[in-house]
């Protein structure tokens, strides 16, 4: 039932924060009959925690020392599976029957209810390597056992990648040949640095986005904005491309529209 579904995302500082905030408030413009839950750390300001408790029904603090001890050690000689590891958590959640990851630096442009209609586990082609998925949107069901399964994978195997992405390919390593159904569009997960790589499709299905993702090193929230113009600038890091520019727009305008006045 709809009841015991809920978008996830995951914010493990007050920067990311902004960014969950925005894609929350990015959900919620669309009306999703589905729960937004997002998963925070320790670090997690009260401020912040105060903000993402007017967008998200539910907020849940998960910590690494809570994994078992032999992940705790693996952990030690793994630093960099920090947040592999706490994304992992998503799985904890067996309040909800089904559930859509969604990555803090996406933005949803429509509404996806419909993904609740997927199986665990969908997920988009990789832009950069197609015959993996990306992991910054996905279609999962929360299990203790897939849990601890995915958490053994880490420790045995660590990640190909060093983060969840990698590990969660190789532990769903049928996505790419097994079934159709759960390869998402690339619409539910549109890389705003890649579009431009293959321009006749993005000017044939771009207007169909439903999701885009500001994957890489340089996210929305590291642009200066100009509240008067209603766009980034173009000094420092100039986005690569006129679509990239009117999502960069977008999310700083629901930013300025949606997420500020939450703090006053
Ligand atoms: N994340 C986080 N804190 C971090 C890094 C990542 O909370 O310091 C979460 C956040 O939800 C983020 C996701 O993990 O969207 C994946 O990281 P990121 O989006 O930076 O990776 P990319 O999509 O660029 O590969
Ligand atoms: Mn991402």
């Amino acid at each position: 039932s709809v009841t015991d579904q809920a978008f996830v995302t995951l914010a493990t500082n007050d920067i990311y924060c902004q960014g969950a905030l925005v894609l929350g408030q990015s959900l919620r413009r669309h009306r999703p009959t589905r729960k937004l839950v997002v998963l925070i750390t320790p670090q997690v300001s009260s401020l912040l925690r105060a903000i993402l408790s007017k967008v998200f029904d539910e907020i849940i603090e998960v910590n690494l020392i809570d994994s078992a001890d032999y992940i705790h050690l693996a952990f030690l000689k793994r630093p960099e599976l920090g947040v592999t590891l706490i994304k992992l958590h998503c799985w904890t959640l067996t309040h909800y029957s089904k559930c859509v990851f969604l990555d803090a630096d996406t933005l949803v442009l429509s509404n996806v209810d419909e993904l609740f209609d997927r199986g665990e586990f969908s997920a988009a082609p990789d832009p950069g390597w197609p015959d993996c998925f990306n992991s910054g949107v996905f279609v999962f069901q929360p299990s203790l056992h897939t849990h601890k399964l995915l958490l053994q994978h880490a420790t045995e195997h660590g990640s190909f990648d060093g983060a969840d992405q990698g590990l969660l390919n190789s532990f769903f390593r049928s996505w790419s040949t097994a079934d159709i159904q759960k390869h998402l569009p690339f619409i539910y997960n549109l890389s705003t640095n890649t579009t431009y790589t293959y321009s006749p499709a993005f000017k044939q299905f771009g207007s169909s986005a439903k999701v885009v993702h500001f994957l890489g090193s340089t996210k929305p929230w590291n642009y200066k904005y100009n509240p008067q113009s209603g766009s980034v600038l173009e000094q420092g890091s100039a986005p690569s491309s006129q679509h990239q520019a009117a999502f960069l727009n977008l999310w700083w305008t629901i930013y300025q529209n949606n997420v500020l006045p939450l703090y006053q």
